[in-house]
């Protein structure tokens, strides 16, 4: 594929020597090294530069260095002899990442996870496949000096990736040009005129995402599963409500298997606006073309009590929030929120009626969270049947503690 991406042909490299803690955690072979575990930090370190760790003389493990980050370094290799950092390591570990998803995906979905961060051995990196579009996501600096290396590694394990898309997280963004190599956010690899839209198939739906400006990639690839749940809950329900429904993934699966009305909640009106595309690409499908289907431009938990106020019941209500903690400081408002809105959306399911509530903040556990809808629909008269927990697909593994965030409820009231 190409593409103008800088190589990290001869970064430096700078011996480091661990504290006690930084050690701990090395030895269990744990990818994060901050900043306050390491000895004598070398104070010229550039984004991207090599680290070999050390404990007393012995050497432990390699890494990158990111000396913007409370994360200073990102162990990519371990052992006396790690193997050097560079394109060897990277094709190794992306063909590893490959063949741990093959066979997970038919014709049906083009669309999924190729690496799933410190899982797949890239910390703070994250690589989505839509179609031919490869869409790259890195969480910190130290990755900016690899992406080539990355993209032709990612390319060489993954046939059929043509275009390419470049994506920064808020705080890589922020960074000064010349750490970003003058790149930014969105940086899009591909034929002329190709503006980051890409349609690929996720069970046979037809999606549209944008890999240039939409959300983490441009698609939720990591609820996948949760929605074809939801299709399946869906057969032949009258009324389905998605709220913070994004480009309508959960809202489409409702309609191929009949709801007859679906409504869509979500702020942002750029989400409705795909979601409606979304729909209008699978009329096609029975289910789909007989659909009724609106969006409510509006502050969820404000649509939410509107509609109960107008008396509005549903059969099935999916609510799917953003991370309310982005801290671990926020954990407590995060769950005061979750708890509201397990309140709001109990009231307003009929008889029966299924609540399907998932949570993609790693700073709240499922236990915790689960406790506080059970507490919140209790209270608001509605008891739950929990008859289902999820987490999260199985083209997004989660090998460490802190990669779990996703959890997803199913319960009856
Ligand atoms: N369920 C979606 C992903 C949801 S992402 C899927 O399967 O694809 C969260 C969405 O919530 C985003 O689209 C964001 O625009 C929206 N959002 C965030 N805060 C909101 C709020 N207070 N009210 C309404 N929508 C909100």
């Amino acid at each position: 594929m190409d593409h103008t991406l800088p190589y990290a042909d001869t970064p430096q490299v700078n011996a480091v020597r661990l504290l006690p803690k930084g050690l701990q955690s090395v030895r269990k072979r744990h990818p994060w090294v901050f900043e306050d575990s390491i000895a004598a930090p070398p104070e010229k370190a550039r984004p991207g530069d090599i680290a070999v760790l050390f404990d007393g003389r012995k050497k432990t493990a390699a890494g990158i260095f990111d000396p913007f980050s409370e994360i200073r370094i990102r162990v990519l290799a371990w052992g006396a002899s790690a193997p050097d950092i560079g394109p060897v390591l990277f094709g190794e570990l992306a063909k590893k990442a490959a063949r741990r998803r093959d066979g997970l995906f038919g014709l049906e979905t083009n669309a999924w996870r190729l690496l799933n961060g410190e899982s797949d051995g890239f910390s703070g990196l994250a690589a989505d496949r839509y179609g031919d579009v490869l869409a790259l996501k890195i969480y910190t600096a130290a990755w900016v000096p690899y992406l080539g290396n990355v993209a032709d590694a990612l390319c060489a394990a993954n046939p059929g990736l043509n275009r390419l898309a470049v994506r920064f997280s808020r705080e890589v963004s922020a960074l000064p040009p010349e750490v970003r190599f003058h790149l930014a956010d969105g940086t899009l690899f591909g034929p002329p005129g190709w503006d980051g839209r890409v349609e690929f198939l996720e069970n046979s739906l037809i999606f549209e995402a944008n890999v240039k400006e939409g959300q983490k990639t441009g698609f939720f690839l990591d609820q996948r599963e949760n929605r074809a749940r939801v299709g399946e809950l869906a057969r032949g329900m009258k009324k389905v409500l998605n709220v913070f429904s994004y480009s309508g993934g959960f809202s489409l699966y409702a309609a191929r298997n009949g709801a007859e009305e679906v409504t869509d909640i979500d702020f942002s009106k750029p989400a409705l606006a795909a979601s409606e595309r979304n729909f209008e690409l699978n009329r096609n499908l029975p289910g789909v073309a007989v659909c009724r289907h609106r969006g409510i431009a509006d502050d969820a938990f404000h649509a939410m009590k509107t509609l109960e106020e107008k008396g509005e019941r549903f059969d099935l209500v999916i609510v799917d929030p953003p991370s309310f903690a982005k801290s671990s400081a926020e954990r407590i408002t995060a769950l005061n929120a979750y708890s509201r809105l397990a309140s709001l959306a109990v009231r307003l399911l009929r008889k029966n009626g299924i609540l399907v509530f998932a949570s993609c903040s790693s700073r709240v556990g499922a236990d915790e969270l689960f406790e506080e809808v059970h507490r919140a629909a209790h209270n608001a008269g509605r008891p739950l049947q929990e008859f289902d927990r999820r987490a999260e697909a199985p083209d997004h593994p989660a090998d460490f503690k802190e990669s779990h965030y996703l959890k997803c409820l199913y319960a009856r009231v």
